[in-house]
């Protein structure tokens, strides 16, 4: 099959949007939609016309485009079960477990509370890609607004458990200030360390951080790696579970 086309753009002040294409149907999905014009403008220079929106959680910054695509394009709109009274716009609710067809494409849907108690990621296994909202960031996670500290650990180790080379694709460039805080937590980890320095580079260029990977993040992330040895005792906490240490850490990020 033809390859699954993504394209994705900075909008807002620091959110992502993506798009994703199938050539053999046509069809085009966003995924959330965090600023109409922006979306918009994406699909222009692509040259595609929406037909669906894939939504991860209900926050403003994810879903204020929603309502004006839908009227201009009256776009399939799919978001989490668990936040359909918070999302007006939804045509088709999904969660857990549930598996959902784009052309010849398959997404698994991952319940990933913590950011929001509804938080959905989006996992095509073929070609390996991950959305993952503001669940898992590049060397960063969301802040736990509406979850708790223990159902966002949970949620990390569903998604670290995908194929290291999974592309994951996040909501907002939030990397380099989550790599100066990850560098407090694991200031001799080489492989941060590299990846400090790379993100460095990019964003002088003013070029984008993501997509990452699964194994990239599981090599570098403090809060993905909350359940490794190493991070436990650089944090002093060597004999707490993986969600206290995951707890600390995101503790420490939110006043960093
Ligand atoms: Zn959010």
């Amino acid at each position: 099959m033809a390859g699954l086309d993504i394209r994705m753009f900075p909008c807002l002040s620091d959110n992502y949007g993506v798009l994703i294409h199938d050539p053999s149907t046509n069809h085009t999905a966003a995924i959330d939609a965090p600023d109409e014009d922006a979306v918009l403008a994406a699909l222009d220079e692509a040259g595609w016309t929406l037909s669906h929106i894939l939504v991860t959680h209900h926050h403003a910054d994810h879903t204020q485009g929603i309502a004006g695509l839908k009227r201009r394009f009256n776009c399939h709109v799919v978001g989490p079960r668990a936040e359909a009274d918070k999302i007006a716009t939804l045509d088709e609710t999904v969660g857990e477990g549930d598996t959902w067809r784009f052309g010849p494409y398959e997404a698994r849907i991952y319940d990933t509370p913590g950011h929001t108690k509804g938080h959905i990621a989006y996992w095509f296994p073929n070609p390996g890609v991950l959305f993952a909202g503001d669940t898992l960031f590049a060397l960063g996670c969301g802040r736990v607004f509406e979850g708790t500290m223990e159902e966002m650990w949970s949620s990390l180790e569903k998604l670290s458990r995908l194929p290291r080379e999974t592309l994951v694709y996040c909501g907002h460039e939030y990397t380099a200030s989550n790599a100066k805080f990850a560098l407090t937590i694991e200031p001799d980890n080489t492989h941060l360390q590299g990846r400090a320095g790379e993100v460095k580079e990019k964003r002088a260029e003013g070029l984008p951080t993501l997509p990452t990977t699964i194994g990239a993040e599981l090599d570098a992330n403090p809060f993905i790696r909350a359940n490794r040895p190493e991070v436990k005792a650089a944090v002093g906490m060597p004999n707490s579970s993986d969600a206290e240490v995951f707890a600390e850490i995101r503790r420490r990020k939110d006043s960093f």
